[in-house]
């Protein structure tokens, strides 16, 4: 009866297991969530394989969770059973170190991550952290809220904190479950959209999401295309290649690194990896792990978000772009 169904992991590299476990109850400072729909994320493969440091098993994944708390746990303020709320990578902070203090939950020393530390979405119910959520308005569909809990936060975070401003040409390259969010934000936005993609299958898609620009990096030379518009002030990199990345550096008018990448690096191999020092996302010691475990030179940057290349021109005129970036934010 105070029991529910949860998909779990079981071991690194294992598969997936459905299970009836008791329904959690909420500690202090926790809900927990019923929950109404939990998207898919790649992300979940670090679960299922193993490739985060330090996860205990089993394990229920799942970090882009939309639902409705339907207990509540002592000392939570703010929060009441039967509202509707997401719950994102993102899985709560501390308050009381350095980081926190300064407002910067997302880099919390003390951080968890949802479905990692704590068992995630893949299930009837599951138990965050009240400082872990987002309250979801009422005419929002959980099956779509859900994904704007991580591959919607992800694309959005990088565009607006990517200092670029209505009017400025930027590029999503990769029309899939990011990249096809990523175009609505940027139409939104204001900004000159272009959408790059590989072929041309994926046109009709980008355009109806807002896209002023269609590019086929399979048929034109997207760099070259790109620097007709002037160059882009953001490429938002979702497709999960370091050639294909590679290739888009000199499309950059001026800039920082930014952006979101997808794929691990384990997948692509490239040969060189910037780990990202000020990556809110994915920790600079999991990206070391995951960096050194694809084989691929390890360098760090200040940065927002890891980035892997393939060529090391390539790797250099991203600092160079970097070191642009900085010294106009400083200027
Ligand atoms: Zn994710
Ligand atoms: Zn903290």
């Amino acid at each position: 009866m105070n029991t529910m169904k949860a998909a779990q992991i079981g071991k690194p590299g294992g598969n997936w297991e459905l299970v009836e476990r008791d329904i959690p109850q909420p500690g202090p400072g926790q809900v927990r969530v019923k929950v109404e729909a939990c998207g898919i994320c790649h992300s979940d493969v670090l679960i299922k394989e193993g490739l985060w440091p330090g996860i205990q098993y089993p394990r229920v994944p799942g970090h882009e969770v939309a639902g409705r708390i339907d207990a509540v746990g002592s000392g939570v303020t703010g929060w009441e059973k039967g509202r509707r709320v997401g719950v994102g990578w993102h899985g709560g902070h501390c308050f009381q170190c350095e980081q926190c203090r300064r407002g910067d939950f997302a880099m919390c020393a003390n951080r968890k991550v949802t479905g990692i530390d704590f068992d995630g979405g893949y299930a009837e119910h599951m138990i965050a952290p009240a400082a872990a959520l987002a309250a979801i308005p009422d005419e929002l569909p959980a099956q779509e809220a859900g994904p704007f809990m991580c591959a919607g936060v992800t694309v959005f975070n990088a565009l607006r904190h990517s200092g670029a401003r209505g009017g400025d040409v930027v590029a999503v390259h990769g029309i899939g479950g990011l990249g096809h969010l990523g175009v609505q934000y940027a139409r939104q936005m204001g900004f000159v959209t272009v959408a790059i993609g590989r072929g041309r299958d994926k046109e009709p898609l980008a355009r109806k999401l807002g896209a002023h620009h269609y590019i086929d990096s399979g048929a034109d030379e997207a760099a070259a295309e790109l620097q007709k518009l002037g160059g882009a002030r953001v490429i938002l990199a979702t497709a999960p290649n370091a050639k294909a990345i590679s290739a888009l550096v000199d499309a950059w008018g001026v800039g920082a690194l930014g952006g979101a990448i997808s794929e691990p690096a384990w997948r692509t191999k490239p040969s060189w990896y910037l780990v990202a020092t000020e990556d809110k996302m994915i920790p600079p010691p999991a990206q070391r792990f995951m960096s050194e475990r694809a084989g691929s030179t390890v360098l760090e940057v200040a940065g927002s978000h890891a980035v892997y290349v393939s060529q090391p021109n390539a790797v250099a005129k991203l600092i160079e772009k970097a070191a642009e970036g900085v010294s106009k934010r400083s200027s």
